[in-house]
């Protein structure tokens, strides 16, 4: 995690949270914010939707950002059910995940379509957190990079840049598993994306561009992921639903 990029800890509530939990959630981590005089991190809470505007509330006086797990590709119109990237912007998020792996396998979602769920929020000023990564039998075998290699192409929009795309290597087997990669595992993919970006977007943007790290961090494991040198912080699923090892995740990063 070299100092010029400023690490990135995501919090993905995905579908959990009623009202009341999740505002005393939230107004715990934003309590902790604010008690840190200069933090080194960018932290970023990213509810249900049906906690977006709550969330951003309890978040309001503090430097935690706002997000989204997801949006619509398209600006406005007959979408039922759906929500478009300026309603999450208008509700104060200013990053919104796209592709996550339970939203490709639940949802069928495609690369394309990634693509441009991350070219809308891109366009709305936001910035997409771009999520890939292998199931375990592709990591079985051998197609690691490959998987990678491509969800990464299909999914990075043209306008990408380090001010408005995080990318999550996120490898499916080890999300709400307990399991992850070794630490020289997890670096090698990073590097390969770093690389995969250079090729894309050149040395600059790809430099600037954070890589988050996902699938079972937690508080014990987070200061070693964090420390690797192609990992700028980590998107977090069941640890960020308490505010302690959330936090304590974030403090890995000092
Ligand atoms: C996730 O779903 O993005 C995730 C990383 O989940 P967990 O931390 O629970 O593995």
């Amino acid at each position: 995690m070299p100092q010029d990029r400023r690490p990135l800890i995501a919090g993905n509530w995905k579908m959990n949270g009623l009202t009341s939990d999740g505002l005393s959630l939230a107004e715990a981590l934003a309590q902790n914010m604010k008690a840190e005089t200069d933090p080194v991190f960018d932290m970023c809470v990213c509810p249900p939707f049906t906690l977006v505007a709550g969330v951003g509330e309890a978040l309001a006086d503090s430097a935690i950002a706002l997000g989204a797990q997801d949006c619509h590709a398209q600006e406005k119109g007959a979408h039922t059910g759906d929500i478009s990237t300026a309603m999450l912007s208008d509700l104060g998020c200013s990053f919104i995940i796209v592709g996550h792996s339970e939203r490709r396998a639940d949802h069928g979602e495609t690369d394309g379509e990634v693509k441009a769920k991350a070219a809308a929020t891109q366009a709305s000023g936001l910035t997409a957190i771009i999520c890939i990564g292998e199931t375990e039998e592709q990591r079985d075998a051998g197609q690691t990079f490959e998987v990678v290699k491509t969800q990464l192409s299909g999914s990075l929009p043209d306008g990408a840049a380090a001010t408005n795309t995080v990318i999550a290597y996120e490898p499916v087997w080890a999300i709400g598993t307990g399991r992850t990669p070794s630490l020289d595992e997890v670096q090698e993919v990073h590097a390969l994306i770093r690389a995969e970006l250079t090729k894309a977007l050149g040395e600059v943007q790809a430099d600037g561009i954070r890589l988050l790290y996902g699938g079972s961090m937690k508080p014990e494991n987070a200061r070693d992921l964090i420390a690797l040198a192609d990992v700028d912080g980590g998107l977090i699923g069941g640890a960020s639903l308490k505010a302690e090892d959330f936090w304590a995740i974030a403090q890995s990063c000092v």
